[in-house]
């Protein structure tokens, strides 16, 4: 079994049933498995083999996954893009990967796919071509439907995805068609995706949780697909409700975005049987607004990371009431969790440690990275980089990432605590937490903190309000204000950059 032959096995069972749906148009199972063979026959043409790397920076869009299944048929390897990534880290990628094709729509041509164009070879563009870039419809309505049959083993390499880049620059993670039918399996069964399951991607398909878990995962069962280029979160309550969505992922400012929205209370969002949300936490705080708002008790959180395919954890719905906050006491089907110490001995429960995850969904390594692969695994288990602890129920607790935890004075602060009880404060909109180098103390914690006005004397007030929250060894020495916190694509918090602007002061 490999991703092509899933999709060919599914436009046999169901040729008729709806596959994918897009703001403009509606394809059956067999429509969009005609295109695949079409699409891989093109790609053929223009010199595409096995084993070759294909990015494919397109935004949720049917060319988007007619091009990922046609890159799996010709057993070619498939590498998802950010659609939302600037020219420069878009040439990162096409640099680092060693891609020979790049697949782009025209969405997007000036935003990197030009400056892509200008250094590299071969191209295809959604639209009318223009050399020397082929044109996407056109070359694919030049071929013939009939089957291409890809009989690649399931130890063979599918896909290359990069990372967040929120601790450093993105990081290619590798994956064979194992890892990713091993999650996507797990998430049918897990949320319970049936064929009359209806999925809305609304985040961008180039992440591992939207691709495997959802995309590979509703395909899985024969399940409709219904495609979103954009995140705006009216369009994503007019789909909801439209598309009678049953499936729905996001990352959890997508949530809150959508909570805020005057039309959430309006519209019927019943259809959803799995609110799903994760890559970032969300606070018991922010579990009970979104659920207020959205009516449901059906939120359902899921703890991973790229690396793990990603599997990892995950909160039910029922144990949001009690437990919200935590990532849950479960390991996913196909997956084990710990937390570890220094030494790789699992810590006992209240013990702060390391959380590793086990299983056939992890990725089999870092692209080009021979070094980073060797330490990121203990044995089969991969080293998160996140820190965890399981409390007396036995609940996952993820508290801070590795990289982020301060040492001063040889006490450890976790700045997420921080960050979590300045956001509690009415006039502070944003903070973010880091350790800087301090003579004496080894580091010393500073944060970075947005308000609405209302603060006079930004340090005054934070020390004083953070008192009655925190013990004073974590109440941070330095203030600083600023308009906006650096984000990347996704939204995360990429505290390397204020690292970086601290060390030069
Ligand atoms: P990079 O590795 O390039 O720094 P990244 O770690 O942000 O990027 P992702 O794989 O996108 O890459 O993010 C995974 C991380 O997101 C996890 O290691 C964890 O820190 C955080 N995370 C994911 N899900 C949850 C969750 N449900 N609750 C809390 N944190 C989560």
């Amino acid at each position: 079994m490999n991703l092509s032959e899933l999709l060919a096995y599914q436009s046999r069972k169901y040729p008729e049933k709806e596959g994918i749906v897009t703001l403009e148009e509606r394809l059956t199972y067999r429509e969009w498995n005609d295109k695949v063979n079409q699409f891989a026959r093109a790609l053929s043409r223009l010199g595409v083999q096995a084993g070759e790397k294909v990015i494919i920076h397109m935004p949720n869009t049917k060319e988007f996954v007619i091009s990922y299944f046609a890159v799996h048929r010709l057993g070619a390897i498939a590498v998802p893009v950010n659609a939302r990534l600037v020219a420069n880290e878009v040439s990162y990628i096409y640099d680092h990967s060693d891609a020979t094709v790049f697949l782009t729509h025209d969405l997007l041509f000036d935003q990197g796919s030009q400056l892509a164009a200008e250094k590299y070879g071969t191209f295809v563009k959604t639209g009318a071509p223009k050399q020397p870039w082929h044109s996407f419809s056109e070359i694919l309505e030049k071929e013939v439907a009939t089957e291409l049959v890809n009989d690649a083993h399931e130890d063979e390499e599918a896909s290359i995805l990069y990372t967040s880049g929120t601790t450093g620059d993105p990081k290619g993670v590798v994956f064979t068609h194992k890892n990713i039918l091993t999650v996507s399996s797990m998430m049918a069964v897990e949320l319970e995706m049936k064929p009359s399951s209806r999925m809305l991607h609304i985040m961008p398909l180039c992440h591992s949780a939207p691709l495997h878990l959802f995309l590979a995962g509703g395909t899985f069962v024969g399940a409709t697909h219904i495609l979103a280029p954009t995140f705006t979160p009216d369009l994503m309550l007019d789909l909801v409700a439209k598309e009678r969505v049953s499936h729905f992922f996001g990352a959890p400012v997508a949530y809150l975005m959508a909570a805020k929205h005057p039309k959430v209370t309006e519209t019927d969002l019943s259809w959803v049987k799995y609110w799903t949300y994760g890559g970032a936490p969300l606070s018991k705080t922010e579990v009970e607004f979104v659920r207020e708002q959205f009516n449901t008790d059906s939120l359902c959180c899921l703890y991973g990371l790229t690396e793990a395919g990603p599997s990892g954890t995950l909160l039910l719905p029922e144990e949001h009431d009690e437990k919200a906050g935590s990532v849950g006491k479960r390991a996913a089907l196909h997956c084990e969790f710990c937390v570890i110490d220094e030494q790789g001995s699992e810590v006992v429960s209240g013990r702060t440690g390391e959380i590793a995850l086990k299983g056939e969904g992890i990725m089999k390594s870092y692209y080009k990275d021979e070094k980073r692969t060797e330490d990121t695994f203990m044995g089969d288990w991969l080293l998160t980089g996140d820190m965890g602890l399981v409390d007396e129920d036995g609940y996952l607790w993820v508290i801070d990432r590795k990289k982020d935890m301060v040492i001063s004075g040889g006490v450890n602060v976790y700045p997420r605590e921080i960050e979590t009880a300045l956001l509690q404060h009415p006039h502070i909109e944003d903070a973010a937490v880091i350790g800087v180098p301090h003579p004496d103390w080894g580091e010393t914690v500073k944060a970075f903190v947005i308000q609405n006005g209302q603060i006079s004397d930004i340090e005054k007030e934070c020390r004083s309000y953070l008192e009655t929250q925190l013990a004073d060894y974590k109440i941070p020495k330095l203030y600083e204000e600023l308009d906006e916190l650096p984000r990347n694509a996704t939204g995360k918090l990429l505290k390397h950059h204020l690292r970086n602007q601290a060390r030069q002061v």
